[in-house]
C-alpha cells in the first residue's frame, strides 16, 4: 500500500516542485514505485518529469471531478531516447495544466469536493510504494485535496529569517485538516533546500529549526546547486539530469531517509 505524502508550503518559489520531482526520481533510483501528482495549474512538476503539459489528453483536473480515473490518466515519467539518462529508472505521472486552474470553481458545491483526490488514489494505492503531491503555493481547495488525501506532509523551506513566521500559517492549517478532516495527517518532516553553509544567517535558522522542531528536521540538506536549476529546461529532475552533481546526491540521500522513516510511521 502506498504512503501518500504532500509536498507544501503556501510561499512560493521554496522548492517544492524542486523536491517533489528529485525525491520522486531519488525514490525510483532506489527501486521504490512512485505516482507523482501534480496539483499545481503551472504544471512545473509534469514539465519536469518530460511530459508536455500541453499534450496532455487526461490530467487530474479530469480525475478531481471525476470525469477519468488515475489509471486512465497516469502517463510516466520521459527521460528522452537517447543517452545513459534515458536508461534511469522512471515513475508514474498524474500530470497538470492550465485546465486545473478552473477546478476550484467547479469543485465548489460539488459532494466531498475535499476528498477527490483521496478517493481516486484509493483505487490505485496497491500499484504504488509512494504518492509524491506537488502542492501550489497557497491553501487553496486544490491544496485541501492533497492535505485530505495523505498520511503526511514534507515541508521544504529555505533557511531565511522570515521561513518560521510563514510556517505559523502552515502548521495551524495542518492542525486543523487533522482535526477535522484527516486524523492520519501529521507533518512528516522539515526538508532544508537551498542551504547555503557559507551564510551565518542559514545556519542560525537551520539551529533554531532543529531546537523547535526537532527530530521533524530531516537530516538530508538539499544545498543550493546551480544543476539542481537548470534540470527542469531540459524536462528532467535534477537526479536525471547530473546525477553526479551535488544537489542530486542530496536528493538520494532524501530518498533513501524517507525510506528509512516510512518503516516507523
Ligand atoms: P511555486 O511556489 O511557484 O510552485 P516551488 O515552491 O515549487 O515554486 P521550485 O519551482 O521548486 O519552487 O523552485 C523555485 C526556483 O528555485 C526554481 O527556479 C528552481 O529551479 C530553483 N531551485 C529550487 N531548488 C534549488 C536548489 N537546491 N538549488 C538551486 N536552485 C533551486
Ligand atoms: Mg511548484
Amino acid at each position: 500500500m502506498a504512503k501518500i505524502f504532500c509536498v507544501a508550503n503556501q510561499k512560493g518559489g521554496v522548492g517544492k516542485t524542486t523536491t517533489t520531482v528529485n525525491l520522486a526520481a531519488g525514490l525510483a533510483s532506489v527501486g521504490q514505485r512512485v505516482l507523482m501528482v501534480d496539483l499545481d495549474p503551472q504544471g512545473n512538476a509534469t514539465m519536469g518529469s518530460g511530459i508536455d503539459k500541453r499534450q496532455l489528453t487526461l490530467s487530474v483536473y479530469d480525475v478531481l471531478l471525476d470525469s477519468a480515473s488515475i489509471a486512465e490518466a497516469r502517463v510516466r515519467s520521459n527521460w528522452g531516447d537517447e543517452g545513459a539518462r534515458a536508461k534511469a529508472p522512471t515513475y508514474d505521472v498524474l500530470g497538470a495544466n492550465r485546465d486545473l486552474a478552473g477546478a476550484e470553481v467547479e469543485l465548489v458545491g460539488l459532494d466531498n469536493r475535499e476528498n477527490r483526490l483521496k478517493q481516486a488514489l484509493a483505487v490505485v494505492a496497491h500499484d504504488y510504494d509512494f504518492v509524491l503531491v506537488d502542492c501550489p503555493p497557497s491553501l487553496s481547495m486544490l491544496t485541501l485535496n492533497g492535505l485530505c488525501s495523505a498520511h503526511g506532509v514534507i515541508v521544504p523551506m529555505q533557511c531565511e529569517y522570515f521561513a518560521l513566521e510563514g510556517l505559523t500559517d502552515l502548521v495551524n492549517t495542518i492542525k486543523q485538516v487533522h482535526a477535522n478532516l484527516n486524523r492520519e495527517l501529521k507533518i512528516i518532516g522539515l526538508l532544508r533546500v537551498m542551504f547555503d553553509p557559507r551564510i551565518t544567517l542559514q545556519q542560525q535558522v537551520s539551529d533554531q529549526l532543529k531546537d523547535h522542531f526537532g527530530d521533524k528536521v530531516f537530516n538530508a540538506v538539499i544545498p543550493r546547486n546551480v544543476r539542481l536549476a537548470e534540470a527542469p529546461s531540459f524536462g528532467l529532475p535534477g537526479v536525471v539530469f547530473d546525477p553526479s552533481a551535488k544537489g542530486s546526491q542530496a536528493f538520494v540521500d532524501f530518498a533513501q531517509e524517507m525510506v528509512q522513516r516510512v518503516q516507523t510511521l
